[in-house]
């Protein structure tokens, strides 16, 4: 089956909430939701057979993020960090064992070194890893404290020649304004890089989306709960919202 945009290779970035159950009442461990686990991994193996390459940066605030830590613990900012990063580590084992148990092939990468859970990061093997149709699996975000795992996954889409990054939310795309706060929030289905930094719209952060720019990569933002997501998105379906130089023109989808 092709894909109408003629996308071959994508990075999806989970963030950690989205590994979370929001409703329902499964029991958890980490604030990690069999279900959620599941269902990425269903979304993953429906677009890897049809022959998209898929590599994926997951967050960690389902567990720890470094911000909060600093605030609430007084841990110094970079240490915060680091241990943020360890959260998205536990999270990405969590994918790893699940897509194998799902048949999907796969590698957890580590940008912060730990040899014994899963490989360390090098570029090249990890290009290598995906063309031989294995799902590379991006942990630790960049390894650098005061990042955040958005930006990780411009940094990633663009190390990895990716025609397009997928921003998996707990929303179907960018609002006019809050959804659950305000009834007339309007769905955008298109939008340029440059507004989304002006209009400071949290969507991802400024960092990341100035990378996808400056590469040209867009960026779908869609939701996470969308039954089969993923394969919808990359055929134009669903409700989502597109990020690139000029927003949503009539032919990219
Ligand atoms: N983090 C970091 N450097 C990175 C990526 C992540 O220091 O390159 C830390 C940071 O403390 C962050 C935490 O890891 O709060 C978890 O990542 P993030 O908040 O981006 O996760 P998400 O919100 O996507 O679940």
């Amino acid at each position: 089956m092709m894909l109408k945009n003629g996308v071959k290779r994508v990075l999806v970035k989970f963030s950690g909430e989205a590994l979370s159950l929001d409703h329902g009442v499964e029991s958890v461990c980490a604030n990690i939701s069999s279900t959620m686990l599941t269902k990425i991994a269903t979304d993953v193996k429906n677009v890897r057979n049809v022959g998209v390459d898929v590599c994926i940066v997951v967050g960690g605030g389902n567990i720890y993020r470094g911000v909060t830590g600093m605030k609430e613990h007084g841990i110094d900012r970079a240490t915060s960090d680091y241990m943020g990063m360890l959260a998205t580590v536990i999270n990405a084992l969590a994918l790893q064992s699940t897509f194998e148990k799902e048949g999907i092939s796969c590698r957890v990468m580590s940008a912060v070194s730990m040899p014994t859970i899963g490989e360390p990061y090098i570029r090249r093997k990890a290009l290598r890893h995906m063309e031989h149709g294995r799902v590379v699996i991006f942990a630790a975000g960049t390894g650098n404290p005061f990042f955040t795992t958005d930006t990780a996954a411009a940094l990633r889409a663009a190390e990895m020649g990716c025609d397009l990054l997928l921003k998996a939310t707990k929303v179907d795309g960018v609002y006019t304004s809050d959804p659950e706060v305000h009834a007339d929030a309007k769905h955008v289905p298109s939008i340029a890089y440059d507004q989304v930094i002006s209009r400071d719209l949290k969507v991802m952060d400024t960092a990341s989306i100035a990378l996808m720019r400056e590469n040209n990569i867009p960026i779908a933002v869609y939701s996470i709960y969308e039954e089969n997501g993923l394969h919808a998105v990359l055929n134009g379906q669903g409700k989502f919202t597109y990020i690139a130089e000029q927003g949503l023109k009539s032919g990219d989808y």
